[in-house]
């Protein structure tokens, strides 16, 4: 048992955490699509990043694959919440899958915002990560060439001259501090450049992120709940490493290290966007079993996003 001035762990949860209204919307197609069509359903790519999530769709009856031709030929395909490029969208279309798109709008807003650029006759950037499905299915979506950029030093190395129009878009889950990096870097290297309001990080993970800051003025160490290949879960353990607090990342309770919480007051403790509440109070039992745990809430922006379900799903 760990040792503690007033003989209990402190945990703090922040509002908001876990699931986001894209992350919803994505579980509830798969579930809604299994209501209405028989088991199997087919789901390219996990539906969203959280191997709980996915486990818990597979036993209902859903199956996920990674391409398109694993599919069998007339069987219902969900695209996940990531988006997918054109060409996935067209082998869906020749091999006659009828496909239910659960591709998050605030991920299809970006793909249009791109399209719209482009047919300005702008050069566009896309401020993202490498090889994240979004990301490939972003640039997959918009007809043209898009320039991928992950540093403030790939804006120096890009191949455009400096009078060249060009506009940019972000990722939905990247941290704001570092697209606000590289969104200067890129406007100080072009003359003229044009990019979204902010920028197209998501309502959820900027409010996520906010409440990462806020709980690392008081945390002695924070837990982030979410998947190895969640960017969103990625980026809140780096904002509260980025504050000086020891930050770690744990798909569940049985993932909790005892030595990170050891001599911590007040353990703070969050969710990425597609991690589930029941996975937060799992890692809340791991450490009741470290010691004694008090749960406090740390109050915060109230979400209440809700987006539709594709029309195919409305009639249920
Ligand atoms: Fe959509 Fe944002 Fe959730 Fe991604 S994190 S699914 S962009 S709401």
């Amino acid at each position: 048992k760990l040792a503690r001035a007033n003989g209990s762990i402190q945990v703090v949860l922040v509002q908001p955490r876990g699931f986001c209204a894209g992350v919803v919307r994505a579980i509830s197609i798969v579930e809604r699509a299994l209501e209405k069509y028989d088991a199997p359903v087919f789901v390219r790519h996990e539906i969203v990043h959280n191997k709980h999530v996915v486990d818990d769709l597979k036993a209902k009856g859903a199956r996920f694959v990674d391409e398109i031709d694993e599919i069998p030929e007339g069987a219902v395909t969900i695209f996940s919440a990531h988006g997918v490029a054109k060409d996935v969208e067209i082998s869906a279309e020749e091999r006659g899958l009828p496909v239910i798109d659960a591709t998050c709008p605030l991920v299809t807003k970006v793909h249009l915002q791109g399209k719209r650029y482009l047919s300005q006759g702008r050069t566009l950037i896309l401020v993202g990560h490498a090889g994240h499905p979004e990301v490939e299915g972003t640039m997959g979506q918009i007809p043209g060439t898009v320039h991928l950029v992950q540093t403030e030093d790939d804006v120096a190395a890009l191949p455009v001259s400096r009078d060249t129009p060009v506009a940019y878009i972000t990722q939905t889950t990247l941290s704001i501090d570092d697209t606000r990096g590289i969104i200067l870097a890129i406007k100080d290297r072009f003359k003229d450049v044009i990019g979204p309001g902010t920028n197209d990080i998501c309502y959820a993970t900027q409010n996520r992120q906010m409440a990462v800051r806020e709980l690392s003025k008081i945390a002695d160490v924070i837990l982030v709940v979410g998947a190895k290949n969640s960017s969103n879960s990625n980026r809140l353990r780096e904002i509260g490493e980025e504050a000086g607090v020891p930050s770690y990342l744990l798909a569940d309770g049985s993932e909790l290290k005892p030595d990170w919480v050891r001599g911590a007051q007040i353990v703070g403790l969050t969710a990425g966007a597609s991690a589930p509440e029941g996975m937060v109070q799992d890692v809340i039992e791991a450490l009741r079993k470290l010691g004694p745990v008090d749960v406090t809430n740390l109050p915060g922006v109230e979400e209440n996003v809700e987006f539709r379900l594709p029309v195919q799903l409305h009639a249920l």
